[in-house]
């Protein structure tokens, strides 16, 4: 596991995110970080990240986290991020790699429910239990294939396991605000001097949303075109 990836993508005299210091050793003994960040960038996504051999194991999760267990939700997996991230919340600056609003959508810590024999984490499917402000209880990675394009490691999907966490309603829609600063997107891209127009499409339900983005104006006029 290393920084180099994350480092490459970014400029650090431009992005206020953090280039990362902290160690494994330096860490060593206190449980592990988790934390998901909301991430309205060129599209809306939520970042799952769990600590792991002194970095933040990172999934890009477009439609975010569902406590339905019949629901699985897709999960990109990105590159290590540095242990600081965990803290991270603010605005990346136009034109930089994942510019947009981050917003702290949850956070707490984690523990795997099942390792291999020389305690690494399983390849293909990772159990872990959260101890989230917002989310808990049992979860599952489940590792489907690997893609090379585009930067993206491998594809899994992230399912809520039965247990008294588990749940139909809606918790994406229900608590868009920040655990840290009570805050919404279009705030933060506010006071970060971000796109506060496009952050405020991030703080739609979901619902909503799909209904935004039906608009063909929306779609063509303003934003150009899309992927
Ligand atoms: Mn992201």
């Amino acid at each position: 596991m290393t920084l180099s990836t994350y480092r490459k993508k970014r400029k650090f005299d431009r992005t206020p995110e953090p280039k990362g210091s902290i160690t494994a050793a330096a860490r060593r003994g206190s449980s592990l970080v988790d934390v998901m960040q909301k991430h309205m960038a060129s599209r809306l996504h939520y970042d799952l990240r769990l600590e792991w051999g002194g970095v933040l194991l990172s999934w890009a999760v477009p439609r975010g986290p569902s406590l339905d267990p019949a629901v699985k939700r897709l999960a990109l997996q990105t590159e290590d991020h540095p242990l600081e991230y965990a803290d991270f919340e603010g605005v990346i600056p136009a034109g930089e790699y994942g510019s947009g609003t981050v917003l702290l959508w949850d956070q707490g810590t984690w523990q795997p429910e099942k390792l291999n024999a020389d305690g690494s984490l399983p390849e293909r499917e990772i159990k872990f239990r959260l101890h989230g402000k917002k989310l808990r209880g049992s979860w599952v990675l489940v590792h489907t294939r690997s893609m090379r394009a585009n930067g993206h490691r491998s594809i899994w999907l992230l399912i809520k396991h039965r247990d008294q966490y588990a749940s139909t309603r809606d918790i994406t829609s229900d608590e868009p605000r920040s655990v840290t600063s009570r805050c919404l997107l279009s705030q933060i891209a506010h006071d970060g001097g971000g796109d506060v127009e496009r952050a405020s499409i991030g703080d739609l339900p979901d619902t909503a949303r799909s209904k935004n983005r039906a608009t063909p104006a929306q779609e063509i006029g303003k934003r150009g075109k899309r992927r």
